[in-house]
């Protein structure tokens, strides 16, 4: 382990990206290799945040000890909130809590049976294969929308991912699926019993309106959520500062993360989240991280 210097300085200004995705859930990496590029970027505390799944923890650890950087134990859970989808992240999670995994391996169960779905739904538009399609990209992780976009792409069907969502993936289209997520109290009680901190992901992302968000976020805070991602790599600037606002007036803990799920197929590339903006309260406020080896260190 490279932290001979160990020195716990949560208040000094380290670059956090506290949202991002491996091959075991809808990214393309490896954890090691997510790591290693985001330490080449200059992110110096990382959080993989993996739908629904922790497998690929371990070696996130592994590899940041290696080169020096902070991992954080990480995972992106899915709810289902009055019809919507919302998306709350768990930070330093313990990830071997039997309740945290027992309700991520029914959200798994529901993801596994999606599939099947999402593939009979799309057959039935005459696209053939999508399950089979879809599961070989997921080389034997999970199942996400993602890799249906990706089988649509790579057969032609659509040109990119905004189409294969537009015409096939999202909300009322042929391939849609809805939801049967975890509660917003599940996800909430989860996280928090294996002693980590929830925070809304993407805030911006989601198509509620202004009393319905605020109402959610007043749900989230009563039943135990901390925090918000305030940056975001698919937030636009706009929407930065205006969840910073929402952060301080509930008194949200503010996060940032890149939402990263690869070279290819990314909102926003490693390291390049801008600052939380003036006014919001880290959500690493009380971590102890570690002074991180230069990025010259790295062989
Ligand atoms: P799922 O959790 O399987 O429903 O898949 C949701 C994932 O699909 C998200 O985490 C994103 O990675 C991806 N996604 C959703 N909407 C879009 C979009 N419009 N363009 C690209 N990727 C998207
Ligand atoms: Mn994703
Ligand atoms: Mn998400
Ligand atoms: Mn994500």
């Amino acid at each position: 382990m490279r932290i001979s210097n160990i020195v716990p300085d949560s208040a000094s200004a380290k670059r956090y990206d506290l949202h991002s995705h491996s091959f075991y859930s809808d990214g393309t990496l490896s954890p090691s290799e997510l790591v290693q590029r985001a330490h080449a970027a200059g992110v110096e505390v990382l959080a993989l945040t993996d739908h629904d799944v922790t497998d690929g923890l371990g070696e996130a650890q592994t590899a940041a000890q290696q080169c020096g950087m902070n991992a954080i134990a990480g995972v992106e859970i899915s709810v289902t909130w009055k019809n919507q989808t919302l998306h709350v992240v768990g930070l330093n999670i313990n990830p071997d809590h039997p309740g945290l995994q027992q309700g991520l391996a029914r959200l798994r169960q529901f993801r596994a049976w999606r599939a099947k779905e999402i593939g009979r739904r799309l057959e039935k538009k005459r696209i053939e294969g999508a399950y089979a399609g879809a599961a070989r990209l997921a080389r034997g992780a999970i199942i996400a929308r993602t890799h249906f976009a990706r089988f649509l792409v790579e057969q032609g069907y659509v040109r990119g991912f905004p189409q294969a969502f537009r015409q096939f993936l999202s909300r009322g289209k042929p391939g849609f699926v809805p939801g049967q997520w975890a509660t917003l109290e599940e996800a909430v009680k989860w996280i928090v019993t294996a002693g980590g901190q929830a925070v809304v992901a993407h805030p911006a992302r989601y198509k509620l309106s202004a009393g319905k968000l605020q109402q959610m976020l007043g749900e989230f805070q009563e039943c135990g959520g901390e925090a918000i991602e305030v940056v975001c790599g698919s937030h636009t600037p706009e929407a930065n500062l205006h969840f910073a606002g929402i952060s301080r007036e509930h008194g949200f803990l503010a996060s940032a993360g890149s939402d990263y799920h690869g070279p290819e197929q990314t909102w926003m590339d490693l390291g390049k989240l801008p600052s939380l903006p003036e006014g919001c309260t880290p959500v690493w406020r009380d971590w102890n991280v570690y002074a991180t080896a230069p990025r010259e260190a790295l062989a």
